[in-house]
């Protein structure tokens, strides 16, 4: 028998106290999902998802009368989420499905174990806990858990056929959890079902994206999906571009230090073109911030690694780090990858990262005048103050900020007079 009683995260006494109100008086509670899943893996637990026999009215009584704080989060599909100790617990009835188009799924409650684990998508994902930590295996998950295999319960082509966001998990779950090769039945899967992703809604899409994007190493997860068509479905913007640039870029984070981001990784297989980028956005529904993100990195000047410290200064004035940050990332860790056969490119190198530790480092001076110094001298309020200003600044950033309050002050003096 396997089980995950030993794991600290398993005795809180806010988890206990969730067992304790649902377990009694004829219900059933049992942990699902990544917790379980992760435990088993010795990976670090995130959310905490609970399957229960009880319908949802019941949970949320059974949690009012303990005084525990109960959201109905998900309540069409059955989901309670308890908050105890400032931690959430997911709590969902379990299921069944009476009728599945591909996007929406109606859902039945029910009392079956076994026929709600065979309503989720992978075997590493049906794996039950009860509260004595003991796992409950109904679909072969063990297995798989043990040889890092990501397969759909059942049918893979009928499974994805239920839920066409299921291609998007099978890859992000193979990214995380995945060793060797995807299964072939799945990865068959979803290349037939690829043309279908057109149908989901795109938060739902890029969501699942972003999250792939931040596994630790999404790299062959993205060369299966670039393999089956799926990449290119999603993402046609990469189509020209590939994902080669992936392997650099992690091994880059990894030895530099860098946070992973998903939108760097994305921004590495897609060309710096403003036009297309803001397309893929809207297409994409990106936040503001995310597209943001792509416009300044697209509209960001090159830079030349030869280019001096105080042009590089100006640049960042001008443009701020925001879009330059990115591409000397992105420059840095492929001239990583060549340096790796090239040992002349090693100064090349160190200039990149130097100029990058400066563009992080970097704090925008303030330019010391303001409207007010010019209305000061007698110029009238008008256009003229602005460009009279703006003239000023010119200089003012081409001498490398040197200037200080006083000589800015007596050139406008000689501007005026
Ligand atoms: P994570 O660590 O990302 O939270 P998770 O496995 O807990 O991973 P969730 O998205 O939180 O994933 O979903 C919880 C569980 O619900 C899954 O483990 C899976 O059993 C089931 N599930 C979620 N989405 C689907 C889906 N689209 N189709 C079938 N089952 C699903
Ligand atoms: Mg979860």
């Amino acid at each position: 028998m396997t089980s995950i009683a030993a794991e600290t995260w398993f005795s809180a006494p806010a988890l206990r106290r969730i067992f304790d109100l649902l377990n009694a008086d004829g219900g059933e509670v049992r942990l699902v999902g990544g917790a379980v899943r992760n435990s088993l893996m010795g990976l670090p637990v995130g959310d905490i998802d609970m399957a229960t026999t009880l319908v949802p009215e019941e949970v949320v009584r059974r949690a009012g009368d303990a005084g525990i704080k109960a959201v109905p989060t998900g309540i069409a599909h059955g989901t309670i989420t308890l908050v105890m100790d400032g931690q959430p617990f997911e709590v969902t009835t379990l299921r069944r499905d009476v009728e599945t188009d591909g996007r929406h799924a109606e859902v039945a409650f029910g009392t079956d174990w076994r026929v709600d684990a065979e309503r989720r998508d992978l075997t590493i994902n049906a794996l039950y806990a009860d509260s004595e930590g003991e796992v409950i295996d109904l679909v072969g998950g063990m297995a798989d858990i043990e040889t890092r295999t990501v397969r759909f319960i059942g049918d893979a082509q009928a499974r994805v056929a239920e839920d066409y966001l299921r291609v998007l998990r099978f890859f992000r779950f193979f990214a995380y959890y995945g060793s060797g090769r995807p299964d072939a039945d799945g990865l068959r899967a979803c290349a037939r079902a690829k043309s279908s992703l057109s149908s989901l809604s795109a938060e739902r899409v890029w969501s699942e994206m972003k999250k792939l994007l931040a596994a630790r190493d999404p790299g062959r997860a993205l060369l299966w999906m670039r393999q089956s068509g799926v990449l290119t479905e999603i993402l046609p913007e990469t189509e020209k571009w590939g994902i080669d640039a992936i392997p650099g870029l992690v091994a880059a984070e990894g030895a530099l230090q860098w946070k992973p981001e998903p939108l760097l990784r994305l921004a590495s297989m897609v060309p710096p073109d403003a036009e297309r980028l803001e397309a893929m956005a809207a297409r994409l529904r990106l936040s503001k911030a995310e597209a943001a993100y792509f416009q300044q990195w697209a509209k960001s000047p090159v830079v030349a690694d030869t280019i001096a410290d105080t042009a590089f200064d100006r640049l960042l004035y001008w443009n701020g780090p925001a879009g330059v940050v990115p591409r000397l990332k992105l420059m840095l860790a492929s001239l990583r990858v060549k340096a790796e056969n090239d040992l002349e490119l090693l100064p090349q190198m160190g200039k990149l990262q130097r100029l990058l530790t400066r563009a992080l480092d970097w704090k925008k001076p303030v330019f010391p005048l303001t409207g007010a110094d010019v209305l000061q001298t007698g110029v009238p309020a008008g256009p003229q103050v602005g460009e009279m200003l703006a003239a000023l600044e010119k200089q003012w950033v081409d001498g490398n900020f040197h200037a200080d309050r006083a000589t800015l002050v007596a050139r406008l003096g000689s501007m005026v007079s």
